[in-house]
């Protein structure tokens, strides 16, 4: 999209203890022998791993993310982590609504909108998930999905600062299935003209990627598409060599 900076951000998922921060080094060794990184990159980790990761790559381009926050600053919610505690660990964005989350906690839209306020209140930006399952596409159904998670979970403060919306097709994610590049296409066009008729100019410049089974043999290609401003990558972000040679795509 003319004037937006492309993102490239993984997602460890529940990967990943000290054993693997040597992938983060690399990272950050990879990103930084080039010059003017035409995107900027983001490596979303368990909590646990936030703060080492952080201290690992403070004077390289790469930021380091949160995977989920709780809605509030503090409180009574036991093993739950707030946006606050993610941002004082070193973390600078949160992804939040990941269809991992929608199923396995329930998560719904009003939810995912309450936190992506709890991640502006600590100051990170938002990473909003939507994204049809199988039987929602083949039903007829992705468009009306994704046109009411948008409506349901991104908040009426977002702007293209403090938000980056990911279109990820649940059917997609971890299983190395793909849509065609038209498909992309026509759900990123719609997410475009959804956010920019509710929010104007922050809708015509919020990064919206794509995700699911993004890896170097694809990214390039689906990078490329209309309106699609980077990636979220899962699987292929455990590996340096993977992320690197995705970033390289942008
Ligand atoms: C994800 O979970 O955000 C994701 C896109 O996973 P994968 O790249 O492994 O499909």
């Amino acid at each position: 999209t003319p004037g937006v900076t492309p993102l490239v951000a993984g997602n460890w998922k529940m990967n990943g203890t000290a054993a693997s921060l040597g992938e983060i080094r690399d990272v950050c060794a990879g990103l930084d022998h080039k010059d003017a990184l035409p995107h900027e990159t983001l490596l979303c980790l368990p909590a646990t791993l936030i703060e080492r990761a952080a201290s690992v790559a403070a004077d390289s381009v790469l930021s380091i993310g949160g995977e989920d926050c709780h809605p509030l600053e503090s409180g009574a919610h036991t093993g739950d982590i707030s946006a606050e505690m993610l941002a004082d660990a070193g973390a600078t964005a949160v992804i939040v609504g990941h269809s991992e989350r929608r199923t396995d906690h329930s998560e719904t839209n009003a939810l995912v909108a309450d936190k992506a306020k709890a991640a502006w209140r600590a100051g990170l930006s938002a990473i909003v998930c939507v994204g049809e399952t199988r039987e929602e596409r083949e039903s007829g159904n992705a468009e009306n999905v994704v046109a009411s998670q948008l409506a349901g979970s991104v908040p009426d403060a977002m702007n293209a600062a403090n938000t980056v919306i990911a279109y990820e097709p649940v059917w997609a994610i971890g299983t190395g299935l793909v849509p065609s590049g038209d498909d992309i296409e026509a759900m990123h066009a719609l997410i475009r003209r959804i956010m920019t008729e509710r929010f104007g100019s922050e809708g015509e410049g919020v990064r919206i990627l794509y995700g699911g089974s993004v890896k170097p043999a694809n990214a390039k290609e689906i990078f490329s598409i209309a309106n699609v401003d980077g990636g979220l990558v899962g699987g292929a972000s455990l590996k340096a060599s993977d992320f690197l040679a995705i970033c390289e795509g942008v």
